[in-house]
C-alpha cells in the first residue's frame, strides 16, 4: 500500500486548461472519492495518476516515488473503468489472469491469485464462463478481479457503477467498500454521484471546473460546506 500525493497538478489540452494546480493528499489505505459535475476534470486527474495522460505541471507521487515520467505499468496501480473493458473471447479466469501472464508471472502464482480474487468476489462458480454469459454485476466483479490479482499499491476507479441499474449500484457500493475494508488498498474513486461519495468515502474531494472546491470527511462537508456550490452539490442528490 502507499500514499498518493498530487501536488499543484495542472493539465491543459492544447491551449485549454482543464485542471488548475490541484493538490490532494491521500493517506496509505485511505478511500478518497473525487466528485463533481460532468466535465470538471475528474477522469483527467485520475488518468494522470494512472499514467494515461501526461502532466502539464506539478508532481504526482505514489509511495516515495515521483511517477510523472513513469509509464502505467511501472506505477503499481490498477484501474477499473466504467465500461469494464473485458475481453469477450476470454473466460472469466483468462480475463483475470491476462495482465499477470503478460508480465511473465509464474503460472502457479497466477493460479493462486486468480483463485483468491474469485473467492473474495464470489466468482469461483463462473471462472469458465465468458463475459456475455454474466450479469452486469458479475462483469463488474470480474473487472475488479483483474485489478485485485495484480496486488497493486493503489486502486483507481472511474465511475465503475454508472452502467448498472439502481439496485445493483447500491449492492456494488457495499461490495466495493467491503473489499476495501478487507484489502485496505489505497483507493481513488471517481464519481459524479453524491450518494456514492457520501456513503463510500473516508475523504471527499469536491471539484468544479478544474478546481477543488473543498476537501473533507463526508459529514464535515455536509455539516460545514465551504460555499453554496458544495452545499448544493452534497445536499441535493441528482
Ligand atoms: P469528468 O471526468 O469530470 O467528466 P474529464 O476529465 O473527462 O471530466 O474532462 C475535463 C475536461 O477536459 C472536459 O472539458 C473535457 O472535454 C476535456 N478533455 C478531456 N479529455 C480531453 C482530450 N483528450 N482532449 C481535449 N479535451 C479533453
Ligand atoms: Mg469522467
Amino acid at each position: 500500500m502507499a500514499q498518493v500525493a498530487i501536488a499543484n497538478v495542472a493539465k491543459a489540452f492544447g491551449t485549454v486548461k482543464v485542471l488548475h494546480e490541484v493538490s490532494v493528499d491521500i493517506a496509505d489505505g485511505q478511500f478518497v472519492v473525487l466528485v463533481g459535475p460532468s466535465g470538471c476534470g475528474k477522469s483527467t486527474l485520475l488518468r494522470m495518476v494512472a499514467g494515461l495522460e501526461t502532466v502539464s505541471g506539478g508532481t504526482i507521487s505514489i509511495g516515495d516515488r515521483v511517477v510523472n515520467n513513469l509509464p502505467p505499468a511501472k506505477r503499481d496501480i490498477a484501474m477499473v473503468f466504467q465500461n469494464y473493458a473485458l475481453y469477450p473471447h476470454k473466460t472469466v479466469e483468462q480475463n483475470m489472469a491476462f495482465a499477470l501472464k503478460l508480465r511473465g508471472t509464474d503460472p502457479a502464482v497466477v493460479a493462486e491469485r486468480v483463485k483468491r480474487a474469485a473467492d473474495i468476489l464470489d466468482l469461483a462458480p463462473y471462472l469458465k464462463r465468458y463475459p456475455r454469459q454474466l450479469s452486469g454485476g458479475q462483469r463488474q466483479r470480474v473487472a475488479m478481479g483483474r485489478a485485485i490479482v495484480r496486488n497493486p499499491q493503489v486502486f483507481l476507479f472511474d465511475e465503475p457503477l454508472s452502467n448498472l441499474d439502481a439496485k445493483l449500484r447500491v449492492q456494488m457500493r457495499t461490495e466495493i467498500k467491503e473489499l476495501h475494508q478487507r484489502l485496505k488498498t489505497t483507493t481513488i474513486y471517481v464519481t459524479h454521484d453524491q450518494i456514492e461519495a457520501m456513503t463510500m468515502a473516508d475523504k471527499i474531494v469536491v471539484m468544479r471546473d478544474g478546481r477543488i472546491e473543498q476537501v473533507g470527511a463526508p459529514l464535515q462537508l455536509f455539516d460545514r460546506p465551504a460555499n453554496l456550490f458544495v452545499a448544493g452539490f452534497i445536499g441535493s442528490p441528482a
